[in-house]
């Protein structure tokens, strides 16, 4: 996993926040810092402003007044329309007591951890992996342990073999992104079921990051249009929290929104978590998150359909020989296996240079990622089609 941060001794810092992992993205980005036209490919998030409707929610709330400390747990109006919209989603009647309202996916994530994994405990991770899960459960106090995926013909696939020899009576929670980012790997129903069975074999919680899961291509992966979940394989009494967020579909990146879901009878320790965490989150900013949750559909439709472009124009660099690509199942990410000896973070210095074409090199996403480069496609065509012909005129010179 990346390097941790060097820190005199003379602070003396806690462990887990000195060994808290810095991002490897940033030193690409740093690269690129104050280069014109270079088109950005490296970040997780689309190139889509938040629809209108929705910031309009958040104003009419800031002008009525809305601006005092809040419910813990969420607004009753929110946690009432999130569980129409898994309802809607996923099919399955919902409670709102199981949702929890945070300030984005990371808080989410964070709290997840707190509640399962901390001093003395390990939390397993299918690599290549967005670094912060490594960063969560580090900084909790327990050890991330990378249990790297295998890449073939058909892309990712989990290793059920390697799952099993890392577990240790220090396990307790297994991380499951699907769909994932960086890698696009989404979990079928089968795959679902045997990593519930292996959890509770193994007494292991499942931190479940389903943020994606709007976005599956494969067709032959999807049920009623969105990814498997855990929800379609469950039983109530499983341990399973799920992280989820506002930001991806609703391009709601900088509001900072978004909810863990959790068994109820953990409410009151998540409210106290929370907080201790934040204190709750702004009620303007959850307004704005009820509207896109039920006006919304039209605008989660045009950005799948959008990704879907942006996939087949990206999908057109594996024509170059010097790429593998195949065709990632769901989230908006490809991660292109690049030929010849050069490592990713060459690679990618490289394509800035010579291409002006920003993507992240796959070692920020643990050692399994080397070797690989990830590319946002959540973006205008015309983009993405210039940034396809950049790399592809770019790549016989750099790939070595
Ligand atoms: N999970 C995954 C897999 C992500 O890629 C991200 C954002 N990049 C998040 C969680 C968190 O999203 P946020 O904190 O913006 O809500």
């Amino acid at each position: 996993m990346n390097a941790s941060v060097s820190v005199p001794s003379l602070f003396n810092l806690r462990p887990e926040a000195e060994q808290a992992p810095s991002s490897g993205i940033v030193d690409v980005f740093n690269h690129a810092r104050g280069r014109e036209g270079v088109i950005p490919l490296w970040v997780g998030e689309g190139d889509l402003p938040t629809p209108a409707f929705i910031c309009d929610a958040a104003s009419r709330s800031l002008a009525a007044g809305e601006t005092f400390y809040t419910y813990q747990r969420g607004i009753p109006d929110l946690r009432q329309a999130l569980a129409r919209y898994h309802e809607r989603v996923y099919g399955l009647p919902s409670d709102p007591e199981r949702f929890f309202v945070t300030t984005g996916g990371m808080p989410a994530m964070q709290i997840a951890m707190r509640m399962v994994a901390g001093n003395g405990d390990d939390v397993l991770i299918p690599t290549p992996a967005w670094p912060n899960f490594v960063g969560a459960v580090t900084v909790a106090g327990a050890r991330p342990v990378a249990v790297p995926m295998v890449f073939g013909q058909n892309g990712w696939n989990l290793d059920f073999e390697r799952l099993e020899a890392s577990v240790t009576p220090r396990s307790r929670a297994i991380l499951v992104n699907s769909p994932a980012n960086p890698t696009g790997w989404t979990a079928t129903l089968s795959d679902l079921r045997a990593l519930l069975d292996f959890a509770r074999r193994h007494g292991l919680w499942i931190v479940a990051d389903e943020i994606y899961g709007r976005f599956v291509h494969d067709p032959a992966l999807a049920i009623d249009g969105r990814a498997p979940s855990f929800r379609d394989v469950m039983s109530p009494e499983d341990r399973i929290l799920f992280v989820q967020t506002f930001s991806k579909n609703w391009a709601m990146t900088g509001w900072r929104l978004g909810w863990l879901e959790a068994p109820p009878a953990l409410g009151q320790v998540i409210e106290n978590l929370i907080q201790y965490q934040t204190s709750g989150t702004p009620v303007f900013v959850q307004r704005g998150g009820i509207a896109a949750l039920e006006d919304g559909e039209d605008f989660v439709a045009h950005q799948i359909d959008r990704a879907r472009t942006g996939r087949e124009i990206v999908g057109r660099l594996a024509d170059t020989g010097y790429v593998d690509l195949p065709p990632p199942s769901g989230a908006f990410y490809a991660f292109l296996k690049i030929k010849g000896g050069r490592t990713s973070k060459e690679v990618a210095m490289a394509l800035i240079e010579e291409a002006k074409v920003g993507l992240a090199p796959g070692s920020a996403f643990g050692e399994a990622g080397e070797g690989y480069l990830r590319l946002c496609y959540a973006r205008e065509a015309s983009d993405l089609e210039e940034a396809v012909r950049r790399i592809a005129e770019a790549l016989p010179r750099i790939a070595g």
